[in-house]
């Protein structure tokens, strides 16, 4: 049989024609002279029928009836070259099958052990390695794919350039509670949770630059949002102003959204997405909105029978259900602009004639997905940098090559991060963040 194979997303381009597809037999069905694959290649699931009468015809009678057989054998994982007509289907969803011709067995499988019926999530994180194969976790990783693809092409459009910040440092960014410490030649070295500080240096080097890899925070809180490894993007900007960022960030925003209806609409619905509501959220405005506006809708609001949250003091910092209220309020990603200094990270930037309060903003999705993003402008004048790391009784040695930026030419620059994860989860709509990457490392979970 012919090695050159077909995708079966692809069969589209090829009906009437006979194709080879190299495929996993997920699952089979059928009775007497017929029998039903259910095949899966990465690309799609999608079905293929064999006719006992074909077989006999096309290899006689002995052949015919052993090829036959085999068919009807075939285990759940078996890996398969199957050969076949492409045919068009209205009655399945997915619009095309195959009209089996020759099959060759190219891996056994014996006992797979996720089987068609439902499993426990413990059971199925613990075999992750071969979850990975159904079909709602295929459309999660092409998403995902969706998604890195878009960002690779908005900021190459968008005049950027990758700028790779370490994963090993000798210092800790921001709040050292979260940090993996690991052992480097007898000193203390720490996982990186953020690239910005090093993004900083390349953005007065080369401008416009972001970065994205991994990030660790060792988070002890386990929530649905929460991973310990994951995939943060990092944008830093020089010579713009907070609004300006803004803009960018949800021009960043929207064209993810369109790169995975692009690119992944079939993923989309598998998960039997919403996708109207992901066209709106492309073409209507974002919200913004201060934090001290929140907080007065938070407080007027707290009696209504969907209020499902705390009070919150002016001041404190929101929960999830704070979020999630805010965010279904508006019915459109949500820019929470000018928190409290004193809840916000070193660096940013005070807003202008109002120290308690900083040039940031948090991005939060709607459907009660939570922050996807956060960002700010960064503090760019020495002696006030200076002044705040003292205030926080910050040691200033850690932080030299970061403070040297404000030294030689700094200008006015902000950025953002995004987790990627987060920004997955929205868009596939799916509740829990462990779905959104490969292997995902949590408080109680580093295996497989
Ligand atoms: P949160 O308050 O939700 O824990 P954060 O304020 O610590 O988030 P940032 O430090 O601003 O988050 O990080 C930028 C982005 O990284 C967040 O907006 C989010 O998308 C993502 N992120 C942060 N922590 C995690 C995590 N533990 N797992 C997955 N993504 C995360």
């Amino acid at each position: 049989m012919s090695k050159k194979t077909v995708s079966i997303i692809d069969v589209k381009n090829h009906v009437g024609e006979e194709v080879t597809i190299g495929a996993w037999v997920a699952n089979k069905s059928g009775k007497g002279k017929i029998a039903f694959l259910q095949l899966r290649d990465g690309s799609a699931f999608f079905q293929g029928v064999a006719f006992k009468p074909n077989f006999i015809e096309k290899f006689g009678e002995e052949e015919g009836l052993a090829k036959f057989d085999t068919i009807k054998k075939l285990s759940q994982e078996t890996s398969v070259l199957v050969k076949g007509i492409v045919k068009e289907d209205e009655r399945s969803k997915f619009g095309y099958e195959l009209d089996i011709t020759d099959i060759d067995i190219i891996g056994a499988s014996t006992d797979y052990p996720i089987t068609p019926k439902e499993h426990g999530t413990d059971f199925l994180m613990d075999n992750r390695h071969l979850w990975l194969r159904s079909r709602k976790q295929m459309a999660m990783m092409q998403i995902r794919n969706a998604i890195i693809y878009a960002t690779y092409d908005f900021f190459d459009q968008n005049g950027f350039i990758k700028f790779d910040s370490p994963i090993l440092s000798g210092n800790a960014a921001e709040d050292s509670t979260e940090l993996f410490e690991t052992d480097y030649f007898g000193n203390p070295a720490f996982l990186s949770q953020s690239g910005q500080l090093y993004l900083e240096a390349g953005a007065m080097a080369l401008g416009r630059v972001f970065d994205f890899g991994p990030v660790f925070r060792a988070e002890k809180s386990k929530t649905r949002r929460h991973l310990t490894e994951f995939w943060m993007m990092d944008a830093e900007y020089p010579f713009v102003s907070h609004e300006e960022s803004l803009d960018l960030q949800e021009a960043y925003v929207k064209a993810l959204i369109q790169g995975v209806l692009d690119r992944a609409l079939h993923a989309l619905e598998v998960l039997e997405r919403d996708t109207d509501l992901l066209q709106k959220y492309v073409s209507e405005p974002f919200k913004r909105i201060s934090y001290d506006e929140v907080i007065d809708l938070l407080q007027e609001h707290e009696k209504d029978a969907d209020a499902d949250y705390e009070h919150i003091e002016r001041g404190d910092d929101f929960g999830s259900p704070h979020e999630t209220w805010v965010s279904n309020y508006f019915g459109v990603p949500t820019f929470v602009t000018n928190y409290p200094a004193a809840i916000k990270a070193f660096y940013m930037k005070p807003v202008p004639g109002n120290p308690e309060r900083v040039l940031c903003a948090d991005l939060l999705a709607p459907e009660g997905y939570g922050e996807i993003i956060g960002g700010s402008m960064r503090e760019e004048d020495y002696d006030a940098l200076v002044a705040k790391m003292d205030e926080l009784g910050m040691d200033k040695s850690e932080y030299e090559f970061y403070l040297d930026l404000r030294k030689y030419g700094s200008v006015p620059h902000g950025g953002f991060g995004i987790g990627i994860e987060r920004m997955v989860t929205f868009v596939a709509g799916t509740k829990h963040i462990r779905e959104a990457i490969p292997f995902p490392r949590m408080l109680h979970r580093i295996k497989p």
